[in-house]
């Protein structure tokens, strides 16, 4: 197999959209499979009480389940709450159970309440490192809102990548998304940047899906990555099985487009690097 490069430093992806359905977890999951199966690892990070990204990843969430609840609510260790990922070792994964649903709320009355996944995941990230094991990406799954949970990914994040699904009203609420963005970087995050935009459910037939690849592309410019995610029942049957397309179909046309997305994401300039 042919490698992806890996980054100078640890990179940390929030897969944002407060519309549900675009694709953010079928975009996390994948896109880490795919960066594992290249060679890079990876922290799964899922912070949608919803725990599709930890059942996609075969990681067991049940309630109770210790998980990214404990690591913002209660201040433990991340360290202590990653689980292996069973199909690929590079892959750990902070699960998330229903318990986070409270959190939402719990958050408001805690102090610090915007940063504490930042600080949870910098001592983490600082501990991998100390011990060899550093990561190459980090992906944070977002739930279908712009609470308190999406502000802490996106404290903690650098880069915000955002699946856009090419059907009717896909751009309808991407200027409150940009605009929460904009807020956090000006108060909480001065080095958040936009940097990744990527059709999902795409489909070559329709005009409606050409028609909003080329408004997004006509708005997004350079961030729009040059592969689109087809449409394609391998992809939405892949999380029955507690896999990912990358796994379940490695061959489908889902697969070898994650695999092509991964590899544009990896093969561009890291943001935090000094243009060439
Ligand atoms: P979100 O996390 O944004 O709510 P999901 O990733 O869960 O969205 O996707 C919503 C649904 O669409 C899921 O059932 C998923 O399996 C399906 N899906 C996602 N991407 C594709 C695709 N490219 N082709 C077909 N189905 C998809
Ligand atoms: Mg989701």
């Amino acid at each position: 197999i042919v490698h992806l490069p890996q980054p100078a430093a640890t990179r940390i992806f929030v897969v944002a959209n407060q519309k549900g359905g675009v694709g953010k977890t079928t975009t996390t999951v994948n896109l880490a499979a795919a960066m594992a199966v290249k060679g890079l690892r990876v922290l799964v990070i899922d912070l949608d009480p919803q725990g599709n990204t930890s059942t996609a990843l075969d990681i067991p969430h049940s309630e109770g389940t210790a998980g990214v609840y404990e690591a913002l609510v209660e201040g433990e260790s991340i360290d202590a709450l990653v689980q292996p990922c069973p199909a690929h070792e590079s892959i750990s994964v902070l699960p998330a159970s229903i318990d986070l649903a409270g959190a939402e709320i719990e958050l408001v009355s805690l102090v610090a309440r915007e940063t504490r996944l930042d600080k949870a995941l910098q001592s983490y990230l600082a501990e991998s490192e100390d011990a060899g094991d550093r990561y190459d990406y980090v992906f944070i799954d977002c739930p279908p809102s712009l609470g308190l949970l999406t502000v802490n990914a996106m404290v903690a994040g650098r880069e915000v990548l955002i699946p856009i699904q090419c059907e009717y009203y896909a751009l309808e609420g991407l200027g409150q998304l940009l605009r929460n963005i904009d807020l956090v970087k000006a108060h909480l995050n001065p080095q958040l940047a936009v940097t990744t935009i990527l059709l999902t459910m795409y489909d070559g037939r329709t005009n409606l899906s050409s028609g909003v690849a080329n408004e997004v592309r006509q708005h997004f410019g350079g961030e729009v990555l040059d592969t689109a995610i087809p449409r394609s029942v391998r992809i939405s049957e892949a999380p029955s099985y507690h896999q990912t397309v990358v796994t379940y179909d490695p061959a489908s046309s889902g697969a070898l487009s994650y695999i092509e997305a991964a590899r544009e994401i990896a093969e561009r300039a890291d943001p935090k690097e000094p243009r060439a």
